[in-house]
């Protein structure tokens, strides 16, 4: 169904008040096909609504919490100057159409991410590195000649065996058979990396490389190929999913948990608590955005297909983690340090990125983002002890830190009792997953950025919860 002009309408006008549709989603008779229950509001959840209901779709979504936006959020509290921390979603790569697309539709303005030089601190080893200079690594010749662009040429090389995952020929059973078995350190060793090299990547973009699949590496290699510049939206990022809830209104539920899922061949119906009582909806569709680790603890009527149990039980969450520091000044710019990623080490509190750079003031929000082994080092430190943790390694390579960080924040996403991870660790083996996470179960609609091709990335979570809309209208 098309929108009307009275619809068109009344949809311009629903900035903070919600369309004046019915909220409430019960039975199937009496245009009962076009009612749909979205569990969890999240970039995915909120998605599916939001283009659902421009479509005139009867929609309500059922969210846990007491905010919506899942795991983009952006955190103000206990930081001077207007500064704030987001923390999850922090990048808008210039390939990221989805993200973009909704940015310029939801006229949140961007704003870039400046390059410039990161300080390492490798091996021991503090430094700057210029281009043409050696590294004090133990690179192969070509490596250090190449650095970091060596990337593109260890896993080019299997990128064409591959497949485009944008093409949607992503992965070629060749593919699969030969690059799926193992993790990404071992495939890239085979291409002839160096240990330091291998050093030198992690500092880069993750320590989580000895523990992800190949296979699940190529295919956000592959997808993101030609990034080249890098936004966020000016102010936070969160302004993304708060915008889409204010338009979908009371639609939105917040503090519903979803407990229970009934589902056969004609509709849903998905139970909830709420206020200490559980209650019930009726829809055709059931889009259900909610992360895996949740997902296992609620009740299925019947139980999804076997490969989907499987998957959902299997489905490993990486442990990533966060800490913010708020320093007094942006100390490393006399140094001719600069862009988001100010140091790159192989120390336990892994990179540093900074976030003052896209926002006003003088004090400086920089962050120690750890993964996998790192992250549960972090996670595994008593709270109240965890600044004084990254303050002891970070004064390793900044030795002013202590003098400088005046208010912290950490984030541990395994801890995060909404989600229990920060996204799909693909493990070695697991790339029969990919197909199965998405596929639908009857009227059972799988959105969430474990079930897109850019896992991890909110333009996983905005495709996913287009696709699913395809889906439901593909079902008339
Ligand atoms: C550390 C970190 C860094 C990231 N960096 C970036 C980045 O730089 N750029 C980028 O684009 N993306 C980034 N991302 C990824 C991006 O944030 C996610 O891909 C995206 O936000 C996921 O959206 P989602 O809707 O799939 O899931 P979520 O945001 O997790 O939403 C799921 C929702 O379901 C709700 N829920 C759970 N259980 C229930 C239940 N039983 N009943 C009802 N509701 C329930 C949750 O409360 C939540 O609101 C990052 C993520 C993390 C964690």
């Amino acid at each position: 169904m098309k929108l009307n002009r009275r619809a068109f309408l009344q949809w311009l006008g629903v900035a903070g008040a919600g369309l004046a549709l019915p909220a409430c989603v019960h039975g199937r008779g009496g245009g009962g096909e076009r009612r749909v229950v979205v569990a969890g509001a999240g970039l995915a959840g909120l998605t599916a609504a939001y283009e659902l209901v421009k479509l005139g779709y009867d929609v309500t979504v059922l969210e846990a919490q007491s905010r919506t936006g899942g795991r983009v959020r952006t955190h103000r509290d206990g930081f001077s100057a207007g500064q704030y921390a987001e923390l999850g979603a922090v990048r808008i790569p210039d390939v990221h159409e989805h993200t973009l697309g909704y940015a310029k539709e939801l006229d949140l303005p961007l704003v870039e991410f400046a390059s410039g030089e990161a300080l390492y601190y490798l091996k021991g080893q503090r430094f700057m590195h210029r281009e043409g200079q050696p590294w004090p690594l133990e690179l192969t010749p070509r490596e250090q000649q190449r650095g970091l662009g060596m990337a593109s040429e260890y896993i080019a090389a299997a990128m064409e065996e591959c497949g485009d995952p944008r093409a949607g020929t992503f992965p070629r059973p060749g593919a699969l058979a030969k690059y799926d078995g193992i993790t990404l350190d071992r495939y890239l060793l085979s291409r002839g990396a160096s240990a330091d090299w291998l050093r030198l990547y992690m500092a880069e973009h993750s320590s989580d490389i000895p523990t992800t699949s190949a296979l699940a590496g190529m295919a956000y290699e592959a997808a993101d190929r030609h990034w080249e510049r890098t936004f966020h939206i000016r102010g936070g990022n969160e302004q993304l999913p708060q915008a889409l809830a204010r338009r979908l209104g009371d639609r939105v539920r917040l503090e519903h948990v979803v407990v229970r899922i009934e589902h056969d061949a004609r509709g849903v119906r998905v139970w909830y608590r709420h206020g200490g009582r559980t209650e019930s909806l009726q829809a055709a569709h059931l889009v259900c955005a909610l992360p895996f680790p949740l997902l296992r603890e609620v009740e299925l009527l019947p139980v999804f297909s076997e490969d989907k149990m499987r998957a959902l039980r299997e489905l490993v969450m990486a442990p990533s983690a966060r800490l913010w520091m708020q320093t007094r000044t942006r100390f490393w710019k006399a140094e001719g340090i600069g862009g988001l990623k100010i140091a790159k080490t192989d120390t336990p509190v892994e990179r540093l990125w900074d976030l003052s750079s896209v926002q006003d003031g003088t004090p400086g929000m920089v962050m120690s983002y750890m993964d996998d082994a790192n992250a549960r080092a972090f996670s595994a430190v008593p709270e109240a002890q965890r600044s004084e943790y990254v303050l002891r390694h970070v004064e390793r390579f900044f030795p002013n830190i202590r003098s400088e960080a005046v208010a912290f924040h950490g984030k541990s996403w395994a801890e995060d009792p909404w989600v229990r991870g920060a996204w799909p660790a693909m493990q070695p083996g697991q790339a029969w997953m990919l197909p199965v996470v998405r596929r639908p179960e009857g009227r059972v609609h799988f959105a969430g950025e474990h079930t897109s091709l850019w896992a991890g990335w909110m333009q996983g979570a905005i495709e996913s919860g287009k696709r699913v809309v395809r889906e439901i209208q593909g079902m008339g």
